[in-house]
């Protein structure tokens, strides 16, 4: 019985008709077979093909395209790569946290001109991001991470101060910000679905509805889902948060869910009221990230606060109504002036965690088997340049994406349960910890 996949966000909710396309039936053979229609299987299944016009290329989907993460995030095509620089830097060291951010900035260029190219419909705004520090810990937190990468080379980010951070969101919270213009903002279900379009139209094919409940490794795999089955010389997992459920991936990443509230659409006064003008991609500067944006038609979205840690292959952890109402409630406190509105969707995703809070591109067994996984909520628009990156490696071609440091990087194996239980609470529990020290003088 397929899973009613328009409740599972505002945005796959809110997108009018939509039609699946068919799930594999019969026997079929192809030179690629990608399991996952994310942005990560839509990205790779269109630059193949890009590449190598005359390879056969297939995304199969368990669910529609856009089920996971793609269909239900804030949206933010962002340079943030994993937690933050100076965790990532303390973990991988100053050169790795610089190649990264290229890596990233690099990766929104890529949305802006893939959007540009194809006229994709996905209501994207150039708008610029601003990390906004709510308390004086976290002025310090963004000065440091801000000098750790602009001493490393990075360029274009700024710090502003109080005034001129309120004269951009009115909120009595803000103290500053990280001033970021490379950012832009979209409806991820469009998105996805116009990933769908263009990765058609340039000759792969996509199956909806076609789960893969079990590979064969041979001279070939042999994939099979209810219908038919696929033989592919290649595949790709693009599986991201549920790739625990896959036995060749199993112990690479877990996943976790966060949160989203949406309210209705504001009123010109509300507006007004909250400055807001230039329409940023807003983020605090916790661990565990409060994330707004304004939509298309003026709502509010706004997710993160909390995550929700789902054991052994449990994967409905989407909604919590603890968190919604944390979301609602902070909504108000940064900004007040905003106090009575209708918050009019509540919806939840799993992000994909690798011990190292870090995404990582890999082999399984040889060159003929790939996974890409692990970009936190901050897998927007790494997973569009992924895409090419793992066209690279599936051709294997030796190209500049293809060096980056977190391709191969082999992560740390997550334990089986109850440990993997333990350990992600272990790793929660000091992720809030330090959010309240931080916060512990706040209002
Ligand atoms: C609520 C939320 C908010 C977020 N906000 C942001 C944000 O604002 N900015 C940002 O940069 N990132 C954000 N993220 C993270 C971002 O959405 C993800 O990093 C990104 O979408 C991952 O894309 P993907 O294609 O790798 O994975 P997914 O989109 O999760 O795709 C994986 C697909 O694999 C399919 N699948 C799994 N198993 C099988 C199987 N056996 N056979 C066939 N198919 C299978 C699933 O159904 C799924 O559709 C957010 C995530 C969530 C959940």
């Amino acid at each position: 019985m397929p899973i009613d996949y328009t409740q599972k966000s505002y945005w796959l909710n809110s997108y009018g008709s939509y039609t699946p396309n068919p799930p594999v039936t019969g026997d079929i053979t192809v030179d690629v077979a990608i399991i996952g229609g994310g942005f990560t299987g839509l990205s790779s299944a269109y630059f193949l093909r890009k590449a190598e016009p005359s390879m056969r290329v297939a995304v199969l989907e368990a669910e529609v395209i856009g089920f996971g993460a793609s269909g239900r995030n804030g949206g933010f095509a962002m340079t943030l790569f994993g937690l933050e620089p100076a965790v990532t830097a303390m973990l991988f060291g100053k050169q790795r946290t610089i190649d990264a951010h290229h890596y990233c900035e690099r990766a929104v260029d890529l949305v802006r001109d893939l959007i540009r190219e194809h006229d994709i419909q996905s209501d994207f705004e150039y708008t610029g991001f601003l990390r906004l520090a709510t308390t004086e810990g976290y002025v310090k937190r963004i000065h440091h991470d801000l000098e750790l990468l602009t001493s490393l080379g990075a360029t274009g980010i700024e710090w502003i101060d109080k005034d001129k951070a309120r004269s951009e969101v009115n909120s009595p919270l803000v103290l500053g910000a990280w001033s970021e213009p490379r950012c832009g903002i979209l409806n991820p279900a469009k998105q996805v679905r116009e990933l769908k379009r263009i990765a058609q139209a340039s000759g792969a094919s996509v199956y909806e509805y076609s789960p893969v409940s079990e590979i064969q490794r041979g001279a070939r795999f042999v994939l099979k889902t209810p219908q038919g089955t696929v033989t592919a010389d290649k595949i790709l997992f693009a599986t991201n948060a549920y790739s625990h459920l896959i036995p060749e991936i199993w112990n690479k990443q877990v996943p976790a869910f966060t949160h989203m509230v949406i309210t209705e659409p504001l009123t010109s006064a509300q507006l007004d009221s909250i400055g807001w003008q230039h329409r940023q991609g807003l983020e605090d500067a916790r661990n565990l990230v409060h994330y707004l944006r304004l939509t298309a038609d003026n709502r509010i979205a706004i997710g993160g606060s909390d995550v929700s840690l789902a054991f052994g292959s449990d994967m409905q952890r989407d909604m919590n109504e603890t968190t919604f109402e944390q979301l609602e409630n902070n909504t108000i406190k940064l900004f007040p002036t905003l106090k009575g509105i209708k918050f009019t969707y509540r919806w939840g995703g799993p992000v994909s965690v690798t011990l190292q809070m870090a995404p990582a591109i890999g082999m399984v067994g040889d060159q003929r088997a790939w996974y890409s996984l692990g970009c936190v909520g901050h897998g927007v628009a790494p997973t569009h340049l992924n895409g090419q990156t793992i066209s690279d490696l599936l051709l294997e071609r030796k190209t500049d994406l293809t060096s980056i440091w977190f391709v191969n990087r082999d992560p740390i194996a997550w334990p089986p349960e109850p440990l993997r239980w333990a350990a992600s609470q272990a790793l929660l529990t000091y992720l809030h910890a330090e959010d309240w020290w931080y916060e512990r003088n706040m209002k």
